[in-house]
């Protein structure tokens, strides 16, 4: 076998070499804390990720150490995406959203040595420092002279690069080694770990550029608005550098207005975020209009993007929309609903049905269908199943668990969670996650159908269905539904005649709320966990 090209490594610090020597003015551009904008290029960045990873290793990290990050997106973040894996070290993405007790339990079981923690979080991070004993460093990123602080150990970001030197060699010498840790929110008991090697974000980096995929270009500038600490944001940080993309990072401005500002003043060609960002940003588009001409493709995913958002930002607002599904565990890109050629010729509505499915297999992954026996199930669009995948970027194992038949078949699947079909043509849809299915009568309602159904009607900004305890179905599908400000008119009856003509009668919820927001998870989805429990607590009436 000698002579194959075995030896090439695909590792991290290969992106990044690639990045600087071939795109070193590719600009990275960030909002600051205070609205305005930092701005500086690839090669920038690059002399810093080695100060950075020199400065790492100085610090005494080891290989295979984990190295917590507690940020917002912008050019640190960005910077110790790489400087981390560079070091030989894991970066474990810390979701700043999470509970008190759920950041503490995963900063303990990841055993993080160092965490860097940016300066406008530090006293939600201070709340949790005491429960915690492995840190041996705290690192503050933005930190105005003077911050004052309760942790102990304390270093300042800018005096780490500045006190270190560019002569490193990356410590990332086998892609086999461990280069990230994102763990899920943990919707379900405590949050699991998904733990990355550099080979396998190496190959989805290239999976997610391919033209099957999201195929970024050198003449894109692209906005992660999904959070660095939600599934790598989608990997984007790697995606951008290889194929020399410009970026835009923003900060903590989340809210539509910034978002809107930053796209029509940067030329933003291609945004991400999940569909409650779409929603907001949408709204506030039409009622202040900017010129959002540059954008040629905004990816969504995280939840099922509803197809009347699609249609409102392709007919509307003149923006494409890519849809995506994917998980923590997968990296997290496993399907996008791209038009293929058979495509072409359809009609609108047509293509917008194929947009809101979730779309092929990126190439790499595989995916299948299974009963409760785990028998396959014929791609034929009608038969739902459990959704199964693998891959070269789909995990194994949890974190320092055990594997269990729960989230592992015995032939090497992982089993998704999600309930799903997929049709002659491959193209996927999610049905649900398999805990959020209505079970009534002996019948399965889709609940996101159902509010894509809900969502569908001109004056309803957001709709959730949750299953509520029913004597003769066993369940009953209960909907939670916000009007658009010009919607306070709406009924519950206007609603149901809606549903009459789109879904079976059996489908449509007895009870329709009016509430003021859907309460939302830590990475902006619909919390039905928090609305189940509220209805419990009888706080839905
Ligand atoms: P969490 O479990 O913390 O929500 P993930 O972001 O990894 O973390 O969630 C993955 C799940 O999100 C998938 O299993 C699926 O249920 C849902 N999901 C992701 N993308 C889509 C999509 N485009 N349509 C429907 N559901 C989606």
């Amino acid at each position: 076998m000698q002579g194959l090209m075995m030896d090439y490594q695909l590792t991290m610090d290969r992106i990044l070499e690639h990045g600087n020597r071939q795109h070193p003015r590719k600009e990275i551009s960030t909002m600051l804390p205070n609205g305005s904008m930092h701005r500086y290029t690839y090669a920038d960045m690059y002399r810093r990720v080695k100060r950075l990873s020199k400065a790492l290793v100085k610090l005494g990290i080891e290989p295979g150490d984990r190295v917590a990050t507690f940020a917002w997106n912008n050019y640190q973040h960005l910077e110790l995406y790489y400087a981390i894996p560079g070091a030989g070290a894991v970066c474990h993405t810390l979701n700043i959203r999470l509970f008190p007790e759920q950041l503490s339990y995963i900063v303990d079981h990841a055993e993080d040595q160092i965490v860097f923690i940016d300066a406008t979080l530090l006293p939600l991070y201070e709340r949790i420092a005491h429960q915690i004993t492995c840190v041996k460093h705290y690192v503050l990123l933005n930190a105005p002279p003077g911050t004052e602080t309760k942790l102990r150990n304390v270093l300042y970001y800018e005096d780490l690069i500045a006190d270190s030197d560019e002569d490193f060699e990356w410590r990332s010498t086998d892609e086999n080694m461990a280069m990230g840790l994102c763990y899920t929110s943990g919707t379900t008991g405590n949050p699991k770990g998904a733990l990355y090697s550099h080979r396998s974000m190496f190959l989805h980096t290239m999976g997610e550029n391919s033209s099957s995929a999201l195929g970024i270009r050198e003449s894109d500038v692209v906005l992660p608005v999904v959070p660095q600490f939600h599934a790598m944001a989608w990997g984007l940080p790697y995606a951008c550098v290889m194929s020399g993309a410009g970026m835009v990072m923003p900060g903590p401005h989340l809210k539509p207005e910034p978002l809107a500002d930053m796209i029509a003043n940067e030329r933003v060609t291609i945004a991400a975020g999940v569909p409650s960002i779409w929603t907001a940003l949408y709204h506030e588009l039409k009622q202040n209009p900017r010129d959002i001409s540059s954008m040629r493709a905004t990816v969504v995913g995280g939840s099922a993007m509803p197809r009347a958002l699609i249609v409102a930002y392709e007919q509307e607002l003149n923006i494409p929309v890519v849809h995506a599904w994917g998980m923590t565990e997968l990296s997290p890109l496993g399907t996008v609903s791209l038009l293929l050629g058979q495509h072409q010729d359809l009609s609108d509505d047509e293509k917008w049905d194929v947009k809101a499915k979730q779309g092929y297999a990126v190439p790499g992954v595989e995916m299948r269908i299974v009963d409760l026996d785990n028998k396959e199930l014929p791609w034929d669009g009608q038969q739902m199943g459990e959704l199964q995948v693998r891959g070269p970027w789909v995990i194994r194992q949890y974190f320092k668990r055990d594997i269990t038949d729960d989230y592992m078949t015995e032939d090497g699947w992982f089993r998704t969670g999600d309930v799903s079909t997929i049709d002659e043509n491959g193209i996927m849809t999610i049905t649900d996650r398999t805990k959020d299915l209505v079970k009534s009568g002996g019948e399965w309602i889709s609940s996101v159908e159902l509010e894509n159904e809900l969502m569908a009607h001109p004056q309803v900004m957001e709709a959730a269905v949750i299953a509520v305890p029913d004597e003769k179905w066993s369940e009953r599908p209960l909907a939670a539904v916000v009007p658009t400000p010009d919607g306070h008119n709406l009924t519950e009856a206007d609603l149901k005649a809606f549903l009459s003509t789109r879904v079976a009668k059996f489908w449509i919820p007895e009870t329709i709320l009016f509430v003021e927001e859907i309460p939302k998870t830590s990475v902006g989805k619909f919390s039905k966990q928090t609305l189940r429990k509220m209805y419990a607590a009888g706080q839905l009436q």
